[in-house]
């Protein structure tokens, strides 16, 4: 996050115009990729564009049809992807619709001196980030002459009538898709129209950055329960993962997936960093922030999400706003969630790294089965169970049911008998749950009406893991990547 004091306003329209010029272009004696990128872009990379112009070149080419070759290399080259509406809509009106058309000024203000083209960009605030592109036209200038040709601007023993229209589309649509210009390379996007009339390596790697943020940045699956992470200077920073911009503000990137609408409740807390909570989709619509409360470094959020993939961020400021929480550092990260049916558990795995196709779900309830969540009071009832569909090439096959719980270090396992057993020492062979001919579907019932204060139990973080082996294998067990997540903790009001 920028500080919130200094919160930099992003400019709500920024203008760029392609200035007519046969001076020659000094060729980079070095072959580096300088694409200008401010980090300004359209959300999920596409724009829908009204293209209908009147009237075609002494070359008896349409205009529009030069325009929407050149929305054709954009699309082919690059990830961007335009779709085009044959309509022809004002340019300079502000009203959701990117167009292009001719005029004879600039929206009612002269072009200026030698300007072919202007692209207005206007733009919607993000939290994290530049801000996403909602709209961009071009407006041609009528006053210039335009022709439709491949090649040198000049060519001998031919006479155009005019600059070629195709390379203005192609720049203009650059500025479109949110490049600035390159000052040293070859490019479509250099300043001043040139020779070159086709996009250059240059401008498609420019394009492929702006979007390729998220490769920037480790993602790591969201734990429920608790966990403790830190963050610092090997973390990514708001920079990276927006492409642009100058917010340098470390982050921590959590995925996660939903199969129904779920409530979930984020709370970070750290004695010396000032964390940011930030809720996004996977494909970057930011949704929520919090940023932390008046008194502590503390940060919490709260969201009820429909089924879907998204990004808990963990981030801070750019630089310190507060006295004693500081921008980098260790935090815990609790997440806890409500349900009303049992969560999957996450594709299955072993404990070869065979690939299986058993699929497992599993949940702990204190108002039987009403709602499933991981996190509970002392004093709630629970009840743990789990179902496991058993791989096709196991059912029918001899073999066993294991349920395992980890916490703070120490494996238990569940015996027959329906007690927890440490087999912290010598956890394999593992000690099985039952016995038996497997099954398409085996449900597990873990725990009936437990209540943790019962036990001595008022604060715990566990990890349960169901899984089943044949007995021709036995040290090889198919159990689940994600593991239930129990909390128990005092007068947390949840679970109730
Ligand atoms: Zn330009």
């Amino acid at each position: 996050m920028k500080q919130p004091t200094a919160i930099s306003v992003a400019p709500l329209v920024r203008v760029s115009a392609l200035l007519a010029s046969l001076s020659t272009l000094l060729l980079a004696s070095v072959k580096t990729f300088g694409f200008e990128l401010d980090g300004t872009k359209w959300f999920l990379a596409q724009a829908e564009y009204h293209v209908d112009m009147e009237g075609m070149s002494a070359t008896q080419i349409s205009w529009n049809t030069a325009f929407i070759e050149a929305i054709e290399e954009w699309n082919a080259n690059t990830v961007f992807e335009f779709s085009v509406v044959n309509n022809n809509a004002d340019p300079c009106l502000d009203n959701g619709i990117s167009s292009v058309d001719f005029s004879e000024d600039f929206c009612g203000s002269s072009f200026g001196n030698n300007v072919l083209a202007v692209t207005v960009r206007r733009f919607d605030p993000q939290i994290l980030g530049p801000p996403y592109i909602r709209e961009a036209d071009i407006i041609v200038n009528a006053e210039e002459e335009f022709d439709i040709f491949d090649g040198p601007l000049v060519q001998f023993g031919q006479n155009f009538a005019g600059l070629d229209f195709g390379r203005v589309a192609l720049h203009e649509l650059g500025h479109v898709i949110g490049l600035d210009h390159e000052e040293t390379n070859n490019a479509i996007m250099a300043p001043n129209i040139s020779n070159l009339f086709s996009l250059q390596q240059d401008d498609i790697n420019g394009v492929q950055a702006l979007h390729n943020g998220l490769s920037n940045c480790e993602i790591d699956p969201l734990t429920f329960g608790e966990i403790s992470e830190v963050l610092n200077g090997n973390d990514c920073t708001v920079k990276d993962l927006t492409v642009g911009g100058n917010d340098n503000s470390f982050l921590d990137l959590y995925q996660f997936d939903l199969d129904e609408t779920t409530q979930l409740d984020f709370f970070a807390t750290s004695t010396i960093l000032d964390p940011v909570l930030i809720l996004a989709t996977t494909d970057l619509q930011y949704l929520d922030v919090d940023i932390a409360s008046n008194d502590d470094c503390d940060s919490s959020l709260s969201a009820n999400l429909p089924a879907g993939s998204y990004f808990l961020i963990v981030n801070t400021f750019d630089s310190p706003i507060k006295e004693d929480c500081g921008i980098v550092g260790n935090y815990r990260l609790r997440t806890s969630f409500t349900s009303s049916s049992e969560p999957s558990l996450g594709s299955g795995t072993s404990l070869a790294n065979a690939f299986t196709t058993a699929q497992f779900t599993g949940g702990i309830t204190a108002d039987n089965g009403a709602t499933y969540s991981n996190q509970f009071s002392p004093t709630d009832s629970l009840d743990i169970s789990a179902q496991i569909r058993v791989d096709i090439r196991h059912r029918g096959a001899p073999g066993f049911l294991v349920v395992a719980a980890l916490l703070e270090g120490q494996v238990l396992m569940l015996n027959a008998d329906g007690e927890f057993v440490d087999v912290t020492a010598n956890p394999l062979p593992a000690v099985p749950f039952a016995t038996k001919t497997l099954e398409t579907f085996e449900s597990i019932t873990i725990a009936t009406d437990l209540v943790p204060a019962d036990l001595g139990i008022q604060d715990i973080d566990a990890s349960i893991v169901v899984g089943y082996g044949l007995d021709s294998n036995p040290s090889e067990i198919y159990y689940h990547s994600t593991p239930l997540s129990l909390s128990v903790v005092p007068d947390s009001g949840a679970g109730d």
